[in-house]
């Protein structure tokens, strides 16, 4: 091996190992270099053991320095890594086993398009997506659509979900539709049979059931293959109705687990009474999950396989087909169960509630799905950002929206403007103002360079009276003789009020003062200026009240935040504004 000797090579290492040291204490470890070297160099993908030993001896030289040592040098050669490093910390995603076994890493994520996506499938899809991405490999979109009967596709939800994906940002490199590979599965079927791997079962169900908790045969497993290749053919032909006759795999009929002997791998669907919604009644010979996902997992070239631990038995499963094929089982990681506390990922229930006008959409706020979370300003980033550093850990995890929300605040808040809504307004009357005022409200905070809105506020009459909106819950909570300020103009105090309206007095512009009593802070908007605005809140109610008239100019889309009120995404701005409530 000439790359041994390689300069270029070892420098890389040794950049990568300070690199690490530097950011665990003075202790790089393997794993992460051995990595990020095969992640740019692809040829050495076949001699990782190679690497490996490269990457221990460059180690044991730099585990040896001194810290400080470590990080003159970082400092010294490479001062941009350090801060790019710093910069990007994250968690990163341990690594995948065995990717020297393959030329390239390919993952897939498999939907049944019978329903939207939604938050319970954001592990699936990040996980196999980035795992492709970190090996430079290959992401694959697979609709499993081979039940027409139970788990129904629909034809609307196929672009729905290649949608989801886009906004994800995990746009598939392939896509497969497993409706369109019916005939596939039908010649590994047949050489399943010819072989005596599996057979073609008759046998009612109660009865099946019985002998295999018995460990025994049915009277169809001993049947000869000519004799399987017939009853396949009636299968295909229509001669058996649907329930009378199920192509079985052969399993170990003493395996542990009476789930896993001989499953079902093919059946008939009456497609007549429950046609496809892509291929109509063509075919009534319809594979199970486990003969379909099985056999493409293989024919793919599926490397690695991301999944949830309920899908351990349905390895355990495949196994058995893998070895009738002579085929070896692809590397398989599952994850624990993710529970998001008050997400509701019912798919029969969501389609449930959209056909019956429960919910106004898939996009209806008080769902998880991803059309909701994309319609309230939740970002794909926040979504990645904490699937990725959860990982795919077995141990089950439980998050709650507030976790999402955090996230998604982080990544959000440093480029959404703010501006004032005023819920429930209730009118305010100030007298005694005593001039003209310019008020410059910051779009953002401590920076003038993203502008101001705009507002003069000119006292009126012989009271010098100026009128202005504000929240009903902040007026609930005020009473006489209590200074306010009214944020970024100036300081009231309340005279009076009752339920339509409050009156006050202007007592004095300096934020100094009202900091000095600990005034409430109000949001607020002149009687004159208001814009008709509602906000629907996740738990399907909608705040309606008053924007200020600057938000006329937002484009629909946009993110900002309403003060002391939360984070909205613009909707639509016509006649009036609406927006969808993210979070606080
Ligand atoms: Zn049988």
């Amino acid at each position: 091996m000439t790359w041994k000797n390689d300069a270029e090579l070892r420098e890389l290492i040794r950049k990568a190992a300070l690199l690490n040291a530097v950011q665990h204490g003075g202790k790089a470890q393997a794993g992460p270099i051995v990595g990020k070297i095969l992640g740019e160099k692809v040829e050495l993908r076949t001699e990782a053991n190679e690497l490996i030993a490269l990457v221990n001896e460059v180690l044991n030289e730099v585990n040896g320095l001194q810290v400080g040592e470590q990080r003159r040098i970082v400092e010294e050669k490479w001062p941009e890594t350090l801060r790019k490093e710093k910069v990007e910390e994250e968690k990163k995603l341990p690594l995948l086993p065995n990717t020297m076994r393959y030329e390239q890493v390919v993952t897939r994520f498999s939907p049944n398009p019978d329903c939207v996506l939604h938050l319970g499938s954001a592990r699936a899809i990040i996980l196999s997506h980035e795992y492709a991405n970190l090996y430079k490999g290959k992401f694959i979109l697979r609709f499993e659509d081979t039940d027409p009967k139970v788990k129904r596709p629909n034809s609307e939800f196929y672009d729905k979900i290649r949608q989801d994906l886009i906004w994800l940002g995990c746009k598939a490199d392939e896509e497969y539709v497993q409706s369109d590979r019916i005939l596939i599965y039908y010649e590994y079927a047949e050489k399943l049979l010819l072989d005596g791997n599996a057979y073609v079962c008759t046998c009612v169900p109660d009865e099946f059931r019985k002998k295999t908790l018995q460990n025994k045969p049915c009277p169809c497993r001993n049947l000869p293959p000519e004799k399987q290749l017939e009853r396949w053919s009636r299968m295909l032909d229509g001669s058996y109705a649907e329930g009378e006759a199920v192509t079985r795999v052969k399993t170990a009929l003493n395996h542990p687990n009476p789930a896993v002997r001989d499953w079902p791998a093919l059946r008939i669907i009456d497609t007549n009474k429950y046609p496809h919604p892509r291929v109509g009644n063509k075919y009534r010979v319809w594979p199970l999950y486990n003969m379909a996902a099985g056999l493409d997992d293989h024919l793919l070239g599926i490397t690695h396989i991301i999944r949830g631990k309920e899908h351990l038995t349905n390895g355990v499963r495949q196994e058995f087909m893998y070895k009738h094929l002579g085929w070896t089982y692809p590397d398989a990681i599952h994850y624990g169960r993710l529970k998001i506390t008050g997400a509701f990922l019912s798919k029969s229930k969501i389609i449930q509630g959209v056909r019956d006008g429960t919910y106004t959409g898939f996009d209806d706020p008080r769902l998880a799905t991803f059309a909701a979370l994309r319609k309230r300003g939740i970002t794909p980033e926040a979504i990645r950002k904490m699937i990725i550093d959860v990982g795919p850990k077995t141990a089950d995890v439980t998050l709650s929206w507030e976790n999402l929300y955090s996230y998604n605040r982080k990544l959000l808040d440093p480029y959404c403007d703010r501006y004032f809504f005023v819920p429930e307004p209730v009118r305010l009357n100030v007298q005694d103002v005593s001039k003209t005022f310019h008020a410059e409200l910051p779009r953002y905070p401590d920076k003038p360079e993203r502008g101001y809105r705009q507002y003069t506020i000119t006292p009126k009459g012989t009271d010098q009276e100026v009128s202005f909106w504000i929240a009903r819950k902040d007026v609930d909570n005020i009473e006489s003789g209590v200074l306010i300020r009214l944020m970024e103009l100036f300081n009231i105090k309340i005279e009076d009020k009752n339920a339509n309206e409050v009156e006050a007095s202007f007592v004095s512009e300096s934020y100094e003062d009202a900091r000095a009593v600990k005034a409430k802070l109000f949001q607020w908007i002149a009687a004159d200026d208001v814009y008709l605005c509602q906000v629907f809140m996740p738990d399907g109610s909608v705040n309606e009240g008053f924007a200020e008239s600057a938000c006329k100019t937002l484009k629909p889309d946009t993110v900002i935040q309403f003060e002391r009120f939360g984070f909205v995404r613009i909707d639509e701005t016509t006649s009036k504004l609406k927006a969808y409530y993210a979070h606080k």
